[in-house]
């Protein structure tokens, strides 16, 4: 057979045993001591004895369940037909995070709410319709042939008096948008006393951390040593986070620290710790310009495997000893322990195994997007790298593609129908961008260090990399946020209170 007429009838499926909803009912539990949901919607859920959301009836509109607001399933609820689904999105958190500016936010440069973006505001039919809920829960385990999911809530903080409680979700269609983890590589320590950048709350944490260090290094009785330490914030991986971190903090001790901390600011010092070259996936005169540019903001690059983390320095492979106050690991990503744990073939790199379509071919109706997805080997295509320009065109994508299938009739579970799913998902890399501090930034517009194009340097490229990330901002509100904050930063200095 021919390869194209594989591909077409590959994606084709045929009618199968559609019963509307999700099928009988695979479990049975009594109703929870307090539903999450609203009186009606749990009253709904009562009668069909569930504890949570029961399978759809004929009639009523198809459940799509999303698990995670991250780039890849906060673009898929966007742009999926409310007319024709409903949406429950099921995640740990309840905004999705603009994660290329968040380096920003560890150091004042922006405010955190202006890279955090609620659901209800991207997916508004998740506060509104009367069968699409954000439910705060983390997705525990999935059973394919039931058409359900187990989910635990998330009451972080709370646990004393709010005890966390279980609950299932039958789902016509379930997506797999649940990210990545930060790889640690197994090093002692790591988790215990680095701080990851991936989230709002570590940034918090680093900025919180950051600041206590700087106060508490002026206060009277503190030694010369200790002072030091307490001052050397060391970042460990030099990929496009660690770099622009690196790079905010040396502008943050340049412009901030030396006016406002003065008497401290010959103390404070950054040291990026990287295995090999920095911004690898970078050409080389890029990744020149962007050394030569961190050594003259006062970044020492070290060469170095860290073998070691202990709560006040760590050990390098060669036996050197890096004393620091602050750390933050930033060494790339790998599967989570959810997604190593489903019932799933894994792709090569051990993430949910996809085919061409995004669909999880062991499992009907459950598809992988993002970082937490990768095609099978069998698909003979290359994993595509962990970033958000691939998470949110496979979101967009996998809606157009659900909206199709909704609109010919298969929105329900099992509602397989012949129809054709149309051309295959394709990424094609738009191009790379980081920013190295000092109003500097490199951007690579090529689609491979090997192709031609536009590969450029300098404060052009900082304009390039500001303006593309302030027009890429999802809401209008957030982009106002972003724009004022950099003009106050500008105008102002960095706001160094530690709330
Ligand atoms: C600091 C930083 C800067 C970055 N800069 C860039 C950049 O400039 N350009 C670029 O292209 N990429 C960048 N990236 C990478 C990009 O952010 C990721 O590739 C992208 O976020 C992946 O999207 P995702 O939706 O797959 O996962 P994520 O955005 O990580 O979202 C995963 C979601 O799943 C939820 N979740 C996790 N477990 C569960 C569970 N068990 N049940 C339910 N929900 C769950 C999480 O809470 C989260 O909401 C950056 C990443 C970071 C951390």
């Amino acid at each position: 057979m021919a390869a194209s007429s594989l591909l077409r009838s590959l994606s084709r499926i045929s009618r199968r045993g559609c019963v509307g909803g999700a099928g009988p009912s695979p479990f049975h539990h009594s109703r929870l001591p307090y539903s999450p949901f609203s009186t009606a919607a749990a009253d709904a859920v009562e009668r069909r004895g569930f504890a949570g959301l029961g399978p759809t009836a004929k009639g009523e509109k198809a459940r799509v369940v999303v698990l995670g607001t991250g780039w890849a399933g906060s673009r898929l609820m966007k742009d999926i037909d409310t007319t024709g689904y409903e949406v429950v999105c099921v995640s740990p958190r309840n905004h999705m995070v603009f994660t290329p500016l968040l380096a920003s936010t560890c150091v004042g440069t922006l405010e955190f709410r202006s890279v955090a973006e609620p659901l209800a505001r991207i997916q508004p039919a998740v506060s509104k319709s009367p069968g699409s809920y954000f439910l705060l829960a983390r997705c525990t385990a999935v059973d394919p042939d039931a058409h359900t999911i187990d989910c635990e809530t998330v009451t972080e903080g709370e646990k004393d008096t709010l005890k966390p409680w279980k609950f299932k979700v039958a789902y016509d269609k379930l997506v797999f948008a649940c990210g990545a983890e930060a790889s640690t590589f197994g090093i002692r320590g790591v988790t215990d006393h680095a701080i990851f950048l991936r989230e709002v709350h570590h940034a918090q944490e680093i900025r919180r951390k950051l600041l206590l260090n700087l106060m508490l290094s002026d206060v009277p009785g503190i030694s010369e040593e200790e002072k030091r330490r307490l001052l050397h914030c060391v970042v460990v991986g030099g990929g496009p986070t660690g770099v622009e971190f690196s790079g905010e903090l040396s502008d943050f001790i340049i412009r901030d620290v030396k006016q406002r901390y003065s008497h401290v600011k010959d103390y404070i010092h950054v040291t990026l710790i990287e295995a090999n070259e920095i911004l690898s996936s970078f050409d080389v005169r890029l990744r020149q310009y962007a050394t030569n540019q961190l050594t003259k903001s006062g970044v020492r690059l070290v060469r170095g495997i860290v073998k070691d983390v202990q709560p006040n320095k760590l050990i390098l492979d060669n036996g050197e000893e890096v004393p620091y106050g602050l750390l933050v690991w930033s060494t790339g990503v790998g599967p989570s322990s959810f997604v190593k744990s489903l019932p799933f073939p894994k792709s090569p790199g051990g993430r949910i195994g996809v085919d061409e379509w995004l669909r999880v071919p062991s499992a009907r109706d459950v598809f992988a997007i993002g970082d937490c997805s990768g095609f099978l080997e069998s698909t003979g295509k290359d994993a595509l790298p962990a970033l958000a320009q691939v998470a949110e065109r496979q979101g967009k994508y996998l809606a157009h593609l659900l909206n199709h299938v909704m609109k010919t009739g298969g929105g329900h579970a099992n509602c397989e129908i012949d129809v054709d799913l149309g051309p295959a998902f394709v990424y094609k890399h738009l191009g790379s961008m980081a920013t190295v501090g000092r109003y500097k930034a490199l951007v690579d517009l090529r689609q491979s260090k090997e192709s031609k194009g536009i590969s450029l340097a300098g404060f052009v490229s900082w304009f390039i990399w500001r303006s593309a990330y302030l027009t890429r901002v999802v809401s209008w509100r957030n982009r106002f946020y972003v724009a004022i904050n950099w003009l106050t930063t500008l105008l102002f200095g960095r706001d160094i209170s530690r709330i």
